[in-house]
This record gives structure tokens, C-alpha cells and sequence, in this order.
């Protein structure tokens, strides 16, 4: 049977890349519902290519041109949040895949579990705001929730047949991102179109700068505890610069495994919509002599501070890594509109860490509140400068 499949933030780095994979399986995989926030254009000829039953475009000022130019396919047009949110209920779909970038991704992947959709999760920032709620609703209504990071779907690969042995250990690999090696002065006056040079990968605004501030990783220790039920101690980081070796697991007789391949995350998107099946592919091998050295450094973690903010989250609990996602979600918006500088981003978490409200057990309530109240912090310390 095909899996019809719905991409929230099909016009992106992922949802392109998870409709190619879509394109070559079409036996497979039916494209059910079709998101984007702006991107208008490519959303209506995705539309027109792959005949979705429903499209959603986030900007409602962009509602009229989608409608009138999909009105002829039949194919059903919303436009806002709330539509994004109550689209991923519709019964036909299997999968939904979470490809849309930041909070945003929050309420409409709480609704689709609700619904007892199975969840491809790239959307790692929900994770990060409310795993606890996620992970729970997961159990309660027996969905799956399937990585597409590349990094914990390498992790749950390796965890494939071994489900009477514990974890001891998840090692997750970071590339160091395009300012590896630098030093705190070097950083002071990089600009954006520096940052956004990725050495290894091609991905979103967010998410790159997100790895030149190792927030990304941050972002990705905090994904690792809730996807694997491990402790914060139980998560290590180690620099890979070459980004083969996706991630490792050690379990408790001493063995690691590890996941290998080429950076493409075709391969991950692949793997989450066709689980537990492999589909046969004609992506690129990997070939070891063309990498004879593969090497693996410590993190930084005095010169990129987000990777110990993260940490200090699991520590604390509670909405401690929504207040971190919630400041990082401005602060990178902020530095790619020229407003702070590149080492402000981790001065500005910090200061929100401080000033946002700590809330020990929060419900979805407290989370929607604590972004809320985090971004006015974040929103006012940018405004008042960073020498007040
Ligand atoms: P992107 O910026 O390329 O695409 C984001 C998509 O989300 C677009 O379709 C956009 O229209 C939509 N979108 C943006 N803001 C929205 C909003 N407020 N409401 C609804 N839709 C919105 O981002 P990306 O690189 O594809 O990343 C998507 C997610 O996948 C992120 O959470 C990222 O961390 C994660 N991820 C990406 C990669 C990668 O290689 N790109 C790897 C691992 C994880
Ligand atoms: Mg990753």
C-alpha cells in the first residue's frame, strides 16, 4: 500500500529534497497535503507537478494568487496557522513530515499525533520546546516518531535490532560548522554571508547559522534525550569535520556502532518515509579511499557557548530549552538582518535564560507563553543594546 505523505514546508531545503526522494518512489509515496509560509511560486508548481489534495500557504496575503492559479486542479487552498495546524488531521494522510523550520512546527505536529499520525521529524525546535508533552503524546497514541536529523537517524539505525540493550552512551557527531577553529576575536566581527558558507552541507537560513554558533548541535543534544530516553550525560559531542561518521552509539558491553555515507540527506528522508524498509537507491557511495583520513576533535565549548547552554537545559528542565530555543529563534533572525553581531546571538540566550520566567513543569499552555514572553525579552534587550 502507498504511503500518502504530508510535507509541512515542502519549498525548503528538506521538503525539496523529500519530494525528490517522493519522485523517484512514486509506487511508493503519494503527496497528500503541501505547506509553505512565502514561497507562493514554488508551492503552486509543486502543486501542479505532484497533485496534492490540499495546500496551505502560511502569508494569507499570498492566499488569492494560490487559489486562483490551483483553482482549475481541484486541489484544496487554506492560508494561515491555523489551517497549517488542522490540515495534518485529514484521514487520508500516513506520514506527516515535519519540514518546516522553527516553533512554528509546534502546534500542527501536537495535532497531527493527536490524530495518530506517524511523524518524519526534521522539525528539530519542537523537540527542543516541549519533548516531554511530544514524547509522552507519541506513546499515548502509538505513533512513531521517525528522525530525519541526520545525525539521530544514524542513532536510530544503529538501535535497529537491539532493543534488549540499553544505551550506554550516544555519541553525536558536529561538523564544527564553517568557524571551526577560530578564536573569540576572529568572531567579533564575522558577518552573515560568512556564517552561511556551511563547509559540508546545503541547508536553510536558520539552521546554518544555527551550525556556525553550534547551537545546531546544542538544539541536537536536547533532540537526542527526548528521541532516546538517555540522560544528559549519557550525550557526548565529538567535532567531525569531514561529517561521514553521522553519529555513534556504545552500549553497555563496550561495542559502538556507527552509521557512514555521504552528507546528503536524501538518505535520512528516505530512510524515515520508508521505515522500516531500505529502498534500493541510486544516490552517490561512499568510497573510503577517496576519505583516508577521518578525524574527530573536542567542541569548543569556550568560544561557542550555545553547546553548554543546551546542556545546562536538560539540567534544569522544565521551559529551560524552550526559553533557549525561543531567544535563539530572534537572535539568529536579528544577526541575518544586520542588527547583532555574531557572538551577541550567545550573549542574548544568556540573557534570557536569566530574565524569562522558569517554570518547573510546564503544560502546552506554559510553553506557548514562555516563547511568547522569551521573544518580548529577546525583542527589548536588542532594542536597549547589549551595554545596558
Ligand atoms: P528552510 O528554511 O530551507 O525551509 C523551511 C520551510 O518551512 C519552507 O518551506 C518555509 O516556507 C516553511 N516555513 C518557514 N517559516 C514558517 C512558518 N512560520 N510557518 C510555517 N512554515 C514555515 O529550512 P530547512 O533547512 O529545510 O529546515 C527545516 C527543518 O529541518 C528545521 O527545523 C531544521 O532544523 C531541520 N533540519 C534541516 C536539515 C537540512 O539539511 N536542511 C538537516 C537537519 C534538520
Ligand atoms: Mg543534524
Amino acid at each position: 500500500m502507498k504511503k500518502n505523505i504530508a510535507i509541512l514546508g515542502s519549498t525548503g531545503s528538506i521538503g525539496t529534497q523529500a519530494l525528490e526522494v517522493i519522485s523517484s518512489n512514486p509506487d511508493l509515496f503519494e503527496v497528500e497535503i503541501l505547506t509553505a509560509q512565502s514561497n507562493a511560486d514554488l508551492l503552486i508548481a509543486q502543486a501542479v507537478k505532484y497533485k496534492p489534495n490540499t495546500v496551505v500557504i502560511g502569508d494569507e496575503s499570498l492566499y488569492d494568487k494560490v487559489n486562483l492559479a490551483l483553482d482549475p486542479l481541484d486541489i484544496k487552498v487554506y492560508c494561515g496557522p491555523k489551517a497549517l495546524a488542522s490540515v495534518v488531521e485529514n484521514e487520508n494522510i500516513h506520514i506527516v513530515l515535519t519540514a518546516l523550520v522553527g516553533y512554528a512546527g509546534l502546534i500542527p505536529t501536537v495535532n497531527a499525533i493527536k490524530a495518530g499520525k506517524h511523524i518524519a521529524l526534521a522539525n528539530k525546535e519542537t523537540l527542543v520546546v516541549a519533548g516531554e508533552i511530544i514524547t509522552k503524546l507519541a506513546i499515548e497514541n502509538k505513533v512513531d516518531i521517525l528522525p530525519v536529523d541526520s545525525e539521530h537517524s544514524a542513532i536510530f539505525q544503529c538501535l535497529v535490532g537491539e532493543y534488549v540493550n540499553p544505551i550506554e552512551k550516544i555519541i553525536l557527531t558536529a561538523s564544527g560548522g564553517p568557524f571551526r577553529g577560530k578564536t573569540k576575536d576572529f568572531l567579533q566581527t564575522v558577518k552573515k554571508e560568512q556564517a552561511l558558507k556551511h563547509p559540508n552541507w546545503d541547508m536553510g537560513a536558520k539552521i546554518t547559522i544555527d551550525s556556525a554558533t553550534l547551537m545546531n548541535k546544542g538544539l541536537e543534544v536536547i533532540e537526542a534525550k527526548w528521541l532516546f530516553d538517555v540522560k544528559p550525560e549519557q550525550i557526548d559531542v565529538v567535532v567531525h569535520p569531514q561529517s561521514i561518521v553521522h553519529s555513534l552509539v556504545q552500549f553497555e558491553d563496550g561495542s559502538i556502532k556507527a552509521q557512514l555515507g555521504l552528507p546528503d540527506m536524501k538518505l535520512p528522508i528516505q530512510y524515515a518515509l520508508g521505515f522500516p524498509k531500505r529502498i534500493k537507491s541510486d544516490f552517490p557511495r561512499f568510497d573510503f579511499i577517496n576519505y583516508p583520513n577521518l578525524t574527530f576533535e573536542k567542541p569548543d565549548l569556550d568560544t561557542f557557548k550555545n553547546l553548554s547552554f543546551a546542556y545546562e537545559a536538560l539540567r534544569k528542565g522544565g521551559n529551560m530549552a524552550c526559553i533557549i530555543n525561543a531567544a535563539n529563534e530572534i537572535a539568529v533572525d536579528a544577526f541575518l538582518k544586520d542588527k547583532i553581531s555574531f557572538l551577541e546571538i550567545s550573549d542574548l540566550i544568556a540573557h534570557c535564560m536569566v530574565k524569562s520566567s522558569f517554570i518547573k513543569s510546564p503544560s502546552l499552555e506554559d510553553y506557548i507563553a514562555s516563547d511568547s514572553e522569551t521573544r518580548a525579552v529577546a525583542l527589548q534587550k536588542i532594542s536597549t543594546g547589549f551595554l545596558t
